[in-house]
């Protein structure tokens, strides 16, 4: 898979991932620790529609080692889910997302990851219940992705965890569209609310005639099916443009906006009609 060819090619140039070998038995039990020495942060990535208003933000974790500094979810999460500290983490991001977004003054949705090893967790949609109702959240403000890798494993139980999700009212998005392998047989049996298309395709609209087949492809199925559509890693105009022209719903990227603080997210979402970012998705011209 491209991403995994991406994290190796990141080696030659990153040296702080020269320690990972050395580091990683120390890193996991730096790891198992980081939630209550309150290392873990979430940051917090706009989403636009298509007339440039923020209507979601993607919760994304971060983790401040102490002497390491700012390591990569690329890097902690699968040594998180090896060792199933992504459960008590991801409820943690969940918590922290609904209790984040149900302060936003608009009305807001917000999206956290999901790990296969949360979906497998028996009591996910209970305790997801739990936090909506301390938190005040409505359900359908939360929106979880996950990624097909999850069907894979076992996808009938993984089928009746996300059922019973929707049932709460909250929003399953399925995530990196298009990068798994059975996508398809996915959307027939399981509606999924929205699905985002894999910034790997959206990086290459611009030059390449397939990727351009690919895009046009999900979209039109997408609006077919009555799913919503996001494109992931929008860095430029002519992206934007060429996704919005083809009826893409809703838009995230380095172009419109990085992954910020929640007190920056507050801003965004009280001021949406106002900030540079909004308006560069806005003149964005329909073909
Ligand atoms: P993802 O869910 O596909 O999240 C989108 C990733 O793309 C984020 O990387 C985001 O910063 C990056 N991105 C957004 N726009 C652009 C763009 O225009 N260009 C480029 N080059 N990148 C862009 P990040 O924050 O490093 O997260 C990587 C992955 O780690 C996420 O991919 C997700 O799979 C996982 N992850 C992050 N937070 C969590 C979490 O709380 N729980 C779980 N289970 N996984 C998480
Ligand atoms: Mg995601
Ligand atoms: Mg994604
Ligand atoms: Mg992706």
């Amino acid at each position: 898979r491209a991403k995994h060819s991406g994290r190796g090619c990141l080696r030659f140039f990153d040296p702080s991932i020269d320690h990972e070998v050395d580091d990683r038995p120390q890193l996991e039990q730096e790891l198992r620790n980081a939630l209550v020495k309150d290392e873990l942060t979430l940051l917090y990535q706009p989403i636009f529609d298509a007339d440039g208003l923020v209507v979601c933000f993607e919760a994304l974790m971060r983790w401040t080692h102490p002497i390491l500094g700012e390591i990569p979810p690329s890097r902690f999460i699968p040594i998180a889910e090896k060792r199933k500290f992504i459960v008590p983490m991801g409820e943690w991001a969940i918590e922290t997302a609904c209790a984040t977004a149900a302060s936003w003054a608009s009305g807001c949705r917000v999206a956290v990851n999901l790990s296969p090893v949360q979906i497998f967790q028996p009591d996910l949609a209970h305790k997801v219940e739990t936090i909506l109702r301390r938190t005040g959240l409505a359900a359908d403000r939360l929106e979880l992705e996950i990624t097909e890798g999850v069907l894979l494993q076992d996808a009938e139980t993984a089928l009746t965890v996300l059922g019973k999700l929707n049932a709460l009212g909250v929003r399953i998005v399925l995530d990196d569209f298009g990068t798994g392998y059975s996508s398809l047989s996915y959307l027939h049996r399981f509606r999924f609310q929205k699905l985002k298309i894999d910034r790997l395709f959206v990086g290459r609209l611009s030059e390449d005639q397939s990727a351009r087949s690919i895009v046009k492809a999900i979209l039109s199925m997408s609006q077919e099916l009555g799913i919503e559509v996001t494109a992931e890693g929008v860095e430029t105009t002519q992206q934007a443009s060429m996704l919005r022209a083809q009826g893409c719903n809703e838009f995230q990227g380095f172009l419109l906006g990085h992954p910020s603080t929640a007190e920056t997210a507050r801003e965004l979402a009280g001021q949406l009609s106002t900030h540079d970012m909004v308006e560069q998705l806005r003149t964005v011209s329909r073909e």
